[in-house]
């Protein structure tokens, strides 16, 4: 990396036709949101890919060029495109390239990208899911609006890895999330560290509410993640009850006790947060409220641990993950007095999942009999396997329905909701 500070940087030079163009995007998209930075230049890219293009003999004389030029002035580089066809005479030209895959196969170029070039992590606020290192499909794609964060939350390096909130121009967002849509992407999951602050650096007046309006209209699902409860965020609630975006909202709590929230210097640690929430689903009945919490972080004690279960009880969240506090190297939490002993945090987790797990069976089971939406991701044995519009992928539960073994990814069925368990919900096909 250019810096053990700064984001790990990748260049892309893109060669050919649209559809190596939309690739290019897909790759970048994912990229982004995992945390890389996009390099101008050669010097200051820690790796290069270049989506090549062999259509007629010059494209592919421009793409030998391109190869290795990329490979003289950087010298890390991944091959992709439709020259990747030809690995053995690209790798006898270049036998230092570091990856080869052939067209459209972006996930490949993402895995070569991860082995080349880990993503830097931090487990409590990884935006993409660990999970999401996985291969995304192509029916939904992360789109992320800013990067870098302005708070100073204590179990959290990412503000010192990725500098301060700064957020992409709105225009250029919206051309990447049209681009999306046009390829047949039909959800979009729109991240950042600290979503609702989208704009405030912008100097234009943008804020999410407008970049949330515009991408409304795209016609495809719209998911909001890391929204802090601030008060302008009932402005997205209302756009959610209009069925602009989707009627789902991820904050991430993190905790309720307000002196573990001040000891983690959590923002709007200060906000009612349940009065927040009662007020989202007035406006909005339909609501999903998803979030994450800590147990055991340093100073939490009994009384706060169970100030946060009866927190949960009364909030009644739908979707919820909980995280064992550990020490990141760098965070300043580490320092902190009255570290809580491992087996006791692991006690404190038990007893979270418990609480939670009877609080998320009893508002799924309020489902059966309705008919939802829902967009199919895969197939086990003897279900086809979709999300609705409470459901993130790889975060929160499925819908399985029995009878969708005949099913496509990425269709958008109507399912008839007839059992729910703790975590997930069972259906049949409404219409066949
Ligand atoms: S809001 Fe806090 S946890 Fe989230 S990225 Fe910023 S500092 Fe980290």
């Amino acid at each position: 990396m250019n810096d053990k500070n700064s984001q790990p940087q990748v260049g892309i030079i893109s060669l050919g036709c649209s559809k190596a163009l939309v690739d290019s995007e897909r790759i970048l998209t994912k990229l982004a949101a995992e945390g890389y930075a996009i390099s101008n230049s050669y010097e200051g890219a820690d790796v290069v890919i270049v989506n090549t293009c062999g259509f007629i003999d010059s494209a592919r004389a421009e793409s030998m060029d391109t190869i290795s030029e990329a490979m003289n002035e950087n010298g890390r580089v991944i091959v992709t495109g439709c020259l990747g066809i030809n690995e053995d005479e690209l790798r006898k030209t270049h036998p230092g390239i570091l990856a080869v895959t052939g067209a459209h196969s972006y996930e490949q170029v993402v895995s070569a990208v991860h082995d080349a070039l880990p993503p830097t992590s931090n487990p409590f606020v990884d935006l993409v899911p660990e999970a999401g290192i996985k291969l995304t499909p192509r029916h939904y794609a992360y789109l992320k609006i800013s990067e870098g964060c302005n708070h100073k939350c204590r179990f959290c390096i990412i503000p010192s890895i990725r500098g301060k909130h700064v957020s992409r121009p709105i225009d250029e967002i919206m051309r990447e999330a049209e681009t999306l849509a046009r390829s047949g992407v039909k959800e979009l999951l729109v991240i950042s560290q600290d979503t609702s602050a989208y704009g405030v650096d912008l100097g234009d007046g943008v804020k999410i509410q407008e970049l949330a309006e515009r991408l409304g209209e795209l016609g495809i699902w719209i998911r909001m993640h890391y929204v802090y409860p601030y008060p302008h965020v009932d402005g997205l609630v209302e756009l959610m009850a209009d069925g602009k975006i989707l009627p789902y909202i991820d904050v991430p709590f993190q905790h309720a006790s307000p002196s573990v929230l001040k000891a983690m210097a959590r923002p709007a640690h200060q906000e009612k947060s349940l009065g927040r929430i009662k007020k989202w689903r007035d406006i909005c009945p339909d609501l999903t409220i998803r979030s994450t919490f800590i147990v055991g972080f340093p100073g939490e004690t009994v009384k706060d641990f169970e100030f946060m279960l009866d927190w949960l009880e009364e909030a009644e969240l739908d979707r919820v993950g909980c995280f064992k506090y550990e020490n990141v190297k760098g965070a300043p939490a580490a320092d902190l007095p009255g570290h809580v002993d491992q087996e006791e945090i692991d006690a404190r987790w038990e007893q979270f999942m418990e609480v939670q797990q009877d609080i998320s069976a009893k508002r799924l089971v309020k489902k059966i009999g309705r008919s939802i939406d829902v967009l199919i991701d895969g197939f086990d044995e003897q279900s086809a396997i979709g999300r609705s519009k409470a459901d993130s992928p790889e975060v929160d539960g499925v819908v399985y329905i029995e009878d969708g073994a005949h099913l496509s990814t990425g269709d958008m069925v109507s399912v008839k909701i007839t059992g729910s368990d703790e975590y997930d919900l069972y259906g049949e096909l409404e219409s066949k």
